[in-house]
């Protein structure tokens, strides 16, 4: 790890976090109430390990395979693991050992493979915004019905909705339909609070729509590496 490597990652940490106080600021909001993740997708333990050192404890994988076997390599038991992407049902068991917070619950399937998880995983029902059914997610008017099998589960325990703005169209208006989405879930599950939203490129609009947690790669971790 060289040192310039080093001043560039912290430097584009606090270039993204002084970005998340303001927007915070414009809405009217503290900075305390949203928690980043950062995505460290395609990169090596090493950076983990540089970013935890610098202050960061979330982080966020999207592949099971490599996320399993970066948290066994980084082995910090101060850090939280979150894990963003789709989940194939029958690696859901797999994912919660590591994984203290799923973001990606979709469907029942899923609720059932958690059900017996001790301690609960943490989890967020993500809604799709795009017509396209393989983007992961769940249409907003399926959420509700969800939402009440993930409360009857003793395995899981629902923190909020996650979505993924989509790309090319405006991403307020994105996150203003998640804002509803969890409005409407509160009816059902009051404490269920959380708002996953927010990428490298719209995490402002995301909090000013409410986002309480952060999704955050590139802007932090510069460009993930070609995967191989
Ligand atoms: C990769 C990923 C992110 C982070 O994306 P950036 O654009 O690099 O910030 C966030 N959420 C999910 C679900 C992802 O797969």
């Amino acid at each position: 790890m060289s040192s310039g490597q080093d001043v560039s990652l912290a430097e584009r940490l606090e270039t993204v976090r002084a970005g998340i106080s303001d927007a915070a600021k414009d809405a009217g909001r503290s900075a305390a109430d949203i928690t980043t993740i950062v995505v460290t997708k395609f990169h090596p333990a090493s950076i983990v390990r540089e970013l935890a050192a610098l202050g960061v404890r979330d982080f966020g994988e999207s592949r099971h395979q490599e996320a399993r076997s970066k948290v066994a390599e980084v082995a910090d038991p101060e850090l939280v693991w979150h894990f963003v992407g789709q989940v194939q049902g029958k690696k859901a068991r797999q994912i919660a050992e590591y994984a203290r917070v799923i973001h990606s619950l979709d469907r029942e399937s899923l609720v059932q493979a958690l059900s017996d998880s001790v301690p609960p995983v943490e989890c967020f029902i993500q809604v799709n915004l795009t017509e396209d059914p393989t983007r992961g997610g769940i249409e907003p008017s399926l959420v509700l019905p969800l939402a009440e099998r993930v409360l009857e589960s003793t395995g899981l325990r629902l923190l909020g909705v996650m979505a993924v703005a989509p790309l090319g169209s405006e991403p307020r208006h994105a996150f203003a339909r998640v804002r509803g989405a969890s409005e409407l879930l509160r009816t059902v599950a009051p404490e269920a609070v959380a708002i996953s939203a927010g990428m490298s490129g719209d995490y402002r609009e995301a909090v000013l729509e409410g986002a309480t947690h952060l999704r955050i790669g590139t802007a932090i971790t510069g460009n993930r590496p070609i995967a191989g």
